[in-house]
């Protein structure tokens, strides 16, 4: 069959977050290893390796610890920062002053679109305050964003979102959102309707969907270690180019948490043996993707590849 496709490019867009257990409830007292040790001493070493450019998304508690920024002002090679909502933990209406020991179901789309707004406000402008520029990528923590939460962004100076996960959908107890029909690689989306697109007007955010291949009568599987074994990233990989081999640019967004390299600060691995699989994994997935002629960017350098010129 004949392709369009004139470049592949792979982003690793990364939830970086306080230590969670493994039943994904905040660690308490909260600690902060996959910042510490998960960022500089495990992912971004086999970034660097194999040329790969991640996004780390970063959510409240972390931009509010000192320790912590000082050690994301010390990071060494090729990333990008942007943010992550967990929207029970900013004001307004913060629920938890202490984040220590708390679960958070809440979805920020559940919340009035004015209230959504300012908790994207504050902590865009808590990223500026504790980093000197503004965010310009964005993940919805649980997934849990609508077309209110795009435009809001948009509003905000953000260029990319990548809360939508293709043939999934999530429930809280007061929201839901539904992405089952949603596109798998990047658009501009609708104002009404984050599943659905429209033509780029100047400034419109870039949404990337998380990379996820569906199966028949069995649950979608996601570009993702531990989730995915190699052999089934290649999989995944090979079908999105054959699904969409009239486009000219072809999207692979892999997506995990910063807990998932540190034992037990995630559901996922437990001891030191399966954070080296996952870690050893991620190295070979990313450099098979590498060798197929794949380049690898920061989630924001994707809006450019998108926006046509007006
Ligand atoms: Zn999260």
């Amino acid at each position: 069959m004949s392709s369009n496709i004139e470049k592949v490019v792979v982003s690793v867009s990364i939830d970086t977050e306080c230590d969670h257990d493994p039943q994904w409830v905040r660690s308490k007292p909260l600690t902060f290893d996959s910042i510490h040790e998960g960022l500089p001493n495990r992912l971004q070493p086999v970034f660097d390796s194999v040329g790969a450019v991640p996004t780390y998304l970063l959510t409240v508690e972390v931009l509010e610890d000192a320790a912590c920024v000082e050690t994301l002002n010390n990071m060494q090679g090729q990333y990008e920062y942007g943010t992550h909502l967990h929207a029970a933990f900013i004001e307004p209406e913060k629920k938890f002053q202490d984040y220590a020991g708390i679960d958070s179901p809440d979805f920020q789309c559940g919340y009035p679109e004015d209230i959504e707004y300012q908790k994207l406000a504050n902590l865009s402008t808590l990223f500026e305050h504790t980093l000197g520029y503004r965010p310009t990528s964005f993940r919805a923590g649980r997934y849990g964003a609508s077309a209110n939460s795009a435009n809001s962004l948009e509003r905000l100076g953000y260029k990319v979102d990548t809360s939508v996960t293709p043939h999934m959908k999530w429930q809280e107890p007061a929201a839901r959102v539904d992405f089952r029909r949603a596109p798998e690689q990047p658009y501009f989306p609708a104002q009404q309707n984050l599943s659905e697109t429209q033509p780029y007007t100047e400034g419109r955010i870039l949404e990337v969907p998380v990379t996820v291949k569906p199966r028949l009568f069995r649950d979608p599987r996601w570009f993702r270690p531990w989730f995915a074994s190699v052999d089934q990233m290649k999989e995944i990989f090979r079908y999105q180019l054959k699904q969409h081999a009239q486009r000219r640019v072809l999207s692979i967004n892999m997506m995990f948490h910063s807990m998932e390299v540190i034992e037990k600060a995630s559901p996922y691995p437990q001891d030191a043996d399966q954070v080296e699989r996952f870690l050893a994994d991620m190295h070979e997935a990313l450099e098979w993707c590498s060798k197929e002629g794949a380049q690898f960017s920061g989630l924001s350098d994707l809006h450019p590849l998108y926006a046509e010129a007006p």
